[in-house]
């Protein structure tokens, strides 16, 4: 099972993704992951690629088609995988597409996640952490016994900057201008599978499933 997850922060696509990797036993593959391992590993192409995030720019899209080609690659991708957070434009999807033409492998789905602005803010901006252990909790779904206390530990909850609002607001529309273009893209070359992340996981996941089950 060969699989694209698609979908702004906050959408709800994560949890969904942990149920299709633990179903189909395949590799969860986020580029963001394969460059904190080739890091920790010490290697060139992983320090290029940090600098890059530690100035918080995008890592170009040359070394990251080049570690998807080297991490598919790996044995464990042969009976599939699911890809998060990639390809995140037209240079990369041609490039990966190009990846799986070499190998005589076809995408099975490109799943797109969405949910209206205003949701996905709500949901990312009312996250409250803890400072202490890193708990998550929310104002609204996952309120603590005690406002502003974590339950385990009674550290202080505290706001990440990454979740307030004027930041989501910015993550979203970058995420929406260099996407949009990929998900037209990958419409133009078969099927889209469009997911509203407002439903409950249950629902979201046996939807998938079955529409899987019969494009296979
Ligand atoms: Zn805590």
């Amino acid at each position: 099972m060969r699989i694209i997850l698609m979908g702004p922060p906050g959408v709800g696509k994560g949890t969904e993704a942990e149920l299709l990797v633990k179903h189909y036993q395949i590799p969860h593959i986020s580029t963001g992951n394969i460059f904190r391992e080739l890091f920790k590993d010490n290697t060139t192409v992983g320090k290029i690629a940090k600098s890059y995030i530690d100035r918080g720019e995008l890592v170009p899209d040359d070394i990251t088609n080049e570690i998807v080609r080297h991490r598919l690659s790996q044995p464990d991708t042969e009976k599939g995988f699911l890809f998060d957070g990639y390809p995140r434009n037209i240079r990369q999807a041609e490039a990966f597409d190009q990846l799986l033409l070499e190998r005589g492998w076809k995408l099975n789905a490109v799943i797109n996640f969405e949910a209206p602005d205003h949701v996905i803010i709500e949901r990312i901006s009312g996250r409250r952490v803890c400072s202490t252990c890193g708990a998550v909790y929310h104002i609204q779904n996952k309120k603590p016994l005690k406002e502003g206390i974590c339950d385990l530990d009674q550290g202080t909850l505290i706001q990440r900057a990454d979740d307030m609002e004027e930041t989501v607001q910015r993550r979203l529309r970058i995420y929406l201008d260099q996407t949009a273009p990929v998900i037209g893209y990958y419409e133009n070359k078969g099927s889209v599978m469009h997911i509203d992340g407002r439903n409950t996981i249950s629902h979201t996941d046996a939807v998938i499933k079955k529409a899987l089950g019969e494009m296979n």
